[in-house]
């Protein structure tokens, strides 16, 4: 549980949910018989959210197919949903004293500095070498205890900017800090611009009760729940918000209003832009002559029932916002 939550988190952001995590679901079996929807909400606000949904899957595969036995090979937990090379190197290690390196970031740093490797370490062959290198050293008795050792150097000592080497216990051996070149190792390429997008998200409300629709395509946020979107190329003005119920929407005189303006949203390689329009409709989705869930997956949901909803952490923000508001 926990190699799965630091995959893209830190440790103080991370503690929080991995106490909650654990006491929701104290043991695998309990883990196992979740939903998603319950996964989601307690994963909600970590982000990446495919690690929670593979984490469930994981429990589920261990339960169904595994007879409840947790595989303790490297290779055989590779298999697992939402488990790579380095949670499955910490699961062998530090469970089951295989000795098996975990390559992680920190890692990364000192066995390049170690070993002045001065490629690209975003490139797979860099990657290769450093895990290599980091298996050959790796030794059989306590190999959990050496890989923590060398993440909490990376972490403590030969950090990204001015790394403590007078510290180090590595210094004799260190080839970047005796050609002098540790500030330009490891060399990183850099990541191309993030992305962004224009979300207008349409608001139907009837009485206290907003409709909401799971997303369900292979993008991000997937399985969680958000206002209908009209996305776009730029935040529209109400008259150019687009879709197949707003010409009846206009027949039984519902106007979209802007509520909020703007609100940018950053995520690691998209930029959210959002903006937000509510469309009240008395009758419900009778004003729209169509049926709820027919051609149209939103259902209309009350405060408390939206409390218990996976929600992106920028609808999140925005209901809290709005509820208080109406
Ligand atoms: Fe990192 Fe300096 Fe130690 Fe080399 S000597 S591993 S650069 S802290």
């Amino acid at each position: 549980m926990s190699e799965i939550i630091l995959q893209q988190t830190r440790v103080n952001q991370g503690l929080p949910y991995y106490l909650n995590f654990l006491k929701n679901y104290p043991n695998l079996n309990s883990l196992a018989g979740a939903s998603e929807n319950e996964v989601l909400r307690l994963w909600q606000g970590l982000g990446y959210y495919s690690r929670a949904r593979n984490l469930l899957k994981c429990a589920k595969v261990i339960k169904n197919d595994l007879g409840g036995k947790f595989p303790d090979s490297y290779n055989s937990l590779l298999t697992l949903p939402g488990i790579g090379p380095y949670t499955a190197a910490a699961i062998a290690s530090f469970s089951f004293d295989k000795s098996v390196a975990t390559v992680d970031g920190n890692v990364v740093r000192v066995f390049s500095r170690l070993f002045a490797i001065s490629e690209d370490v975003r490139s797979a062959s860099t990657m290769n070498k450093i895990r290599t290198l980091a298996n050959e050293m790796i030794p059989k008795s306590d190999p959990g205890t050496f890989n923590q050792a060398i993440m909490e150097l990376g972490a403590m000592v030969c950090v990204p900017r001015n790394p403590t080497c007078s510290l180090c216990p590595l210094q004799n051996s260190c080839i970047a800090k005796k050609e002098e070149i540790v500030g330009v190792i490891p060399y990183k390429s850099k990541v191309k611009n993030p992305r962004d997008r224009f979300f207008n998200y349409l608001i139907f409300r009837n009485g206290d009760k907003v409709a909401l629709a799971r997303r369900n395509k292979s993008d991000i946020w997937y399985g969680l729940y958000e206002f209908f979107l009209d996305e776009a190329d730029k935040l529209k003005e109400p008259h150019e918000l687009n879709g197949p119920y707003f010409p009846k929407m206009e027949q039984n005189g519902a106007v979209a209003e802007v509520i909020q303006e703007y609100c940018l949203h950053k995520l690691s390689h998209q930029r959210i832009h959002a903006r937000f329009f509510e469309i009240y409709i008395e009758n419900g989705l009778r004003a729209f002559e169509i049926n709820e869930g027919e051609n149209w997956d939103m259902q209309f949901y009350s405060e408390q029932e939206i409390l218990a909803l996976p929600k992106p952490v920028l609808i999140d923000n925005f209901l809290k916002i709005y509820f208080n508001s109406i």
